[in-house]
């Protein structure tokens, strides 16, 4: 779909092929793209070997030699989950200042050493995941890396019919005593990963979709049953 606008009382979308289709409501279900930083390796390994989600890949990882991407201070408490997966942990700031000397304290206590040496590349083979060449010329032995990369809109409907977005770049869906999905522009829905209202992950989004698409029915039986009356 390339374009979406308001058209009377409903909208009017444009599909790639150039056909036009009319509706009384949108649903967007448009997901997010990851915005990966730009590493030799880091795209090919990137759901093989390189995660962002420890509940997904967490457990098939897990006692492995693991390592953490913490390029910002948000990032820290999320490295602090990846140690519960593996005591074998080694958190990279690939060059950013991200730790004070208390918190850096913290995970060397725990025996978790922090590598500060830039990335320059993911190495491995068959899709798995081996090593981290530093640019200080070591390589560095992992099973897996886990790094949560900032997101953005996979489409640009949102952007187009003026959705307000909150500061992670997600949707903003609101829910309401007539169900959830609503966002700030009259007849317009969002759900799954796009939206403000639902955690990253499959089963979410497909919840997530059910629950708006029954919002939206509920919202369109209401309205044709107020035409009724008339
Ligand atoms: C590497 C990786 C591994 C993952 N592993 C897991 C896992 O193991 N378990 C888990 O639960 N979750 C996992 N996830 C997360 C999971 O994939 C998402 O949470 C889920 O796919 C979200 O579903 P969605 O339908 O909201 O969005 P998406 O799956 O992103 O689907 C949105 C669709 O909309 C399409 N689209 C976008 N714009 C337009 C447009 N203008 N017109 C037409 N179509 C459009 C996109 O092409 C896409 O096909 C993983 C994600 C990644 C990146």
């Amino acid at each position: 779909m390339t374009n979406v606008e308001r058209s009377g009382a409903g909208f009017t979308s444009t599909l790639d092929t150039d056909e036009t289709v009319t509706s009384r409501k949108v649903l967007l279900a448009t997901g997010v793209s990851d915005d990966l930083p730009d590493t030799d390796g880091f795209e090919e390994f990137w759901g093989s070997g390189v995660y962002h989600c420890p509940y997904c890949h967490g457990y098939e990882v897990r006692d492995q030699p693991l390592g953490v991407l913490v390029t910002n201070q948000h990032m820290v408490e999320y490295a602090k989950m990846v140690y519960n997966l593996s005591k074998d942990l080694i958190v990279f700031t690939d060059g950013q200042d991200v730790f004070d000397d208390e918190s850096r304290l913290t995970f060397v206590e725990r025996g978790i050493e922090i590598e500060d040496e830039p990335i320059i590349a993911l190495n491995g083979s068959d899709g798995n995941l081996e090593n981290i060449s530093l640019a200080d010329g070591h390589n560095v032995a992992r099973h897996a890396l886990f790094y949560p990369p900032p997101m953005e809109q996979h489409s640009e409907l949102p952007e187009q019919l003026g959705l307000d977005v909150n500061e992670a770049g997600l949707v903003d869906a609101t829910r309401s005593q007539r169900g959830i999905g609503f966002t700030s522009v009259d007849g317009v829905f969002i759900a799954g990963d796009a939206s403000s209202g639902a955690p990253p992950a499959i089963v979410s989004a497909v919840a997530d979709g059910y629950a708006v698409g029954a919002t939206m029915n509920g919202e369109l039986s209401m309205e044709d049953f107020e035409v009724g009356l008339q």
